[in-house]
């Protein structure tokens, strides 16, 4: 408390000399250089407290520019960026040191802020490595000192100037999305992070911190050892690794993954029970668990499952029942308790890879892990998935009624029983979805209306699939809803006005010129079983009701029939001669009914009426 109350009582001692900062201008470079056109030895003569001359050393990057922003004739009031980086955590920062491009600073005399950032190493303009040691003798370059000869040993700035080192186009890229957020194509094309990921500067720095510290830094793993200062030179041969991640598709990373796990192989006796590798992941999904992430975690899963599998079949010494404990690694029994999911629907995941899972040996007996993150990772997913029955319920119809309505592919996402799954899987949003369109076109109903099962017993025979087009003609808004007052919410609370249902299955009909074989058989005035049997040797043509399984004879074919064939009956009949005497007399003229060299005897006599043409009594009949 004291100290926030110190720092405001600062204020800025106006000089002889004024002038503006640049754009771009780190505020301390700003403070060394007004000191220095007015002659003054030391930048803290510039500040001065309520009770007189300020004796502190000089003040961090934030606190700086917390007092230079007061004073209009600084300039610091409209610097934005300069607030904003100003305003980032002290562990962003370059604090007890300097970096700066030579380059840069022979054209303008001035050390920009973005310098200071721990994730800048290079000057995008120039393509040349910032410098933060004295190229001389090799001392870090501190801030604190006068800003042209900042070397303790007093070797110059300018001296260094000479000294460039241009940068790799790699390393430039990397600089260039880590301070920018942004690639441009191709490179954008090929790289993890997408343009659209929207990461901030703040979360571009953590992540570079992050990642450069692996795995050198495993022996000081227990601290936050990312806030480590590296110099520029240590920072080399660090970055090609990290542009290799970032801007590779993937691969960069799966292969920082291996080198993390080959680390922990070869450095058994050191890391023991807790491997790097595994301190990494739960280091990243501990910081980094926000969208902009995911693909990270994607390989992060990919790889532990490559990596668990591989660990098991080769009988890793890392693997035993104290590590699986502590590392994420829990039996189904456990994570279906932690995570209140059913064992089947775990069960059915780890089928489907959803989750990875690993098999564990114990006295013998075999049992399944299941990596908790990655149900953690899935748990949205795994509850979204709903059951036949519990989306049946939900819907509120018969089993008969869902699996008429599936049939009709009312739900074409959802997972069938194949050889892999053993039951359906609708999705919840799917259910809800349906009914919500189901919903949508509710309006008042003045006539009488009936409930969808009472409708289904108004529509009987006439429109098939009945409930699947119902209830299409209501989503699609054909046929008007209501909604009863009821705890069900679903399917059961919906009414339809009858008048309009009598209308909407007049337009639906669309088997009224369809006939069914009790039909036939009374318009050909024969027995059913005869019928059928003409219908099943083919000469009455008829189609299969898929949703019925009944079969139809449309009025076309049965007309077709009666051109072509006639019963013996019916022309014995229209003679006036018994049956038997015709079918001798036409047998003496070779003219025989249809059925006479097949195995299998009609029960009724049919000619061709093509055959009987020439037999002359018979003109007026066929
Ligand atoms: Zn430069
Ligand atoms: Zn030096």
């Amino acid at each position: 408390m004291r100290r926030r109350n110190e720092s405001k009582e600062l204020s800025l001692y106006k000089p002889l000399i004024t002038f503006i900062a640049y754009e771009d201008e780190s505020p301390t470079s700003y403070l060394l250089r007004l000191a220095e056109a007015n002659s003054y030895n030391s930048a803290s003569w510039l500040i001065r407290t309520e009770s007189g001359g300020y004796k502190g050393g000089l003040l961090n990057y934030n606190k700086t520019f917390q007092l230079l922003v007061n004073f209009p004739w600084t300039g610091f009031h409209y610097l934005e960026k300069i607030k904003e980086l100003c305003s980032l955590p002290t562990n962003n920062l370059v604090n007890n040191g300097l970096r700066y491009c030579p380059l840069c600073l022979r054209e303008n005399r001035y050390y920009r802020m973005i310098w200071q950032l721990k994730s800048s190493f290079a000057c995008l303009k120039h393509k040349v490595w910032l410098i933060d040691s004295c190229p001389q003798c090799g001392e870090i370059i501190q801030s604190k000192t006068n800003l042209y000869c900042p070397c303790k040993n007093g070797h110059l700035v300018s001296k260094n100037q000479a000294i460039t080192e241009e940068i790799p186009r790699e390393l430039y890229l990397l600089q260039q999305y880590l301070l920018s957020g942004y690639l441009s194509k191709p490179e954008s094309t090929y790289s993890l992070l997408a343009n659209k990921a929207k990461i901030t500067l703040q979360e571009r720095i953590e992540l570079f911190l992050f990642l450069i510290k692996w795995p050198h830094s495993v022996p000081k793993l227990e601290g936050r050892s990312y806030s480590k200062h590296y110099k520029i030179k240590e920072l080399k041969p660090l970055l090609e690794e990290l542009a290799s991640i970032l801007l590779s598709k993937g691969l960069g990373f799966w292969r920082f993954l291996y080198k993390l796990n080959q680390f922990d192989k070869t450095n058994q006796s050191v890391v023991k029970y807790k491997p790097v590798f595994v301190k990494f992941y739960r280091d990243f999904y501990n910081q980094f668990n926000t969208p902009q992430y995911r693909i990270f975690r994607e390989i992060i899963e990919k790889f532990i499952s490559c990596y668990w599998q591989w660990q098991i079949t080769k009988r890793n010494v890392f693997y035993n029942e104290k590590f699986a404990d502590n590392y994420n690694w829990i039996p189904i029994k456990q994570a279906t308790q932690e995570y209140s999911i059913s064992p089947t629907l775990l069960k059915k995941a780890i089928k489907e890879k959803l989750v990875i899972s690993s098999i564990s040996k114990k006295e013998n007996r075999i049992f399944t892990l299941v990596h908790a993150e990655s149900i953690k990772m899935q748990l949205h997913k795994l509850r979204n998935i709903v059951n036949f029955t519990e989306a049946q319920q939900r819907l509120g119809l018969t089993k008969k009624q869902f699996s008429q309505i599936i049939g009709s592919n009312h739900f074409p996402e959802a997972k069938r029983p194949g050889y892999d799954f053993i039951k359906w899987q609708f999705s919840k949003e799917s259910i809800e979805h349906y009914l919500r369109c189901l919903f949508k076109n509710k309006t008042p109903i003045q006539e009488e209306a009936v409930t969808i099962a009472e409708a289904m017993k108004v529509v009987g025979g006439s429109v098939r699939p009945a409930l699947p087009k119902l209830l299409e003609s209501i989503k699609e808004g054909f046929i008007s809803v209501t909604i009863q007052r009821d705890n069900y919410k679903n399917i059961k609370s919906l009414r339809v006005s009858r008048e309009q249902l009598k209308q909407w299955i007049v337009d639906n009909d669309d088997m009224k010129d369809y006939l069914t074989i009790p039909q036939v058989a009374k318009l050909l005035n024969i027995n059913q079983e005869i019928a059928y049997q003409l219908v099943n040797i083919g000469l009455i043509t008829c189609q299969l009701d898929n949703n019925s399984k009944k079969r139809f004879v449309s009025e076309t074919f049965l007309e077709l029939f009666t051109k072509e064939y006639v019963f013996l009956s019916e022309i014995a009949k229209a003679i006036r001669i018994t049956s038997r005497t015709l079918i001798t007399y036409l047998a003496k003229k070779e003219i025989y009914p249809i059925d006479h060299l097949s195995d299998k005897k009609l029960r009724l006599k049919v000619f061709s009426r093509e055959s009987l043409k020439e037999i002359i009594i018979l003109k007026d009949i066929v």
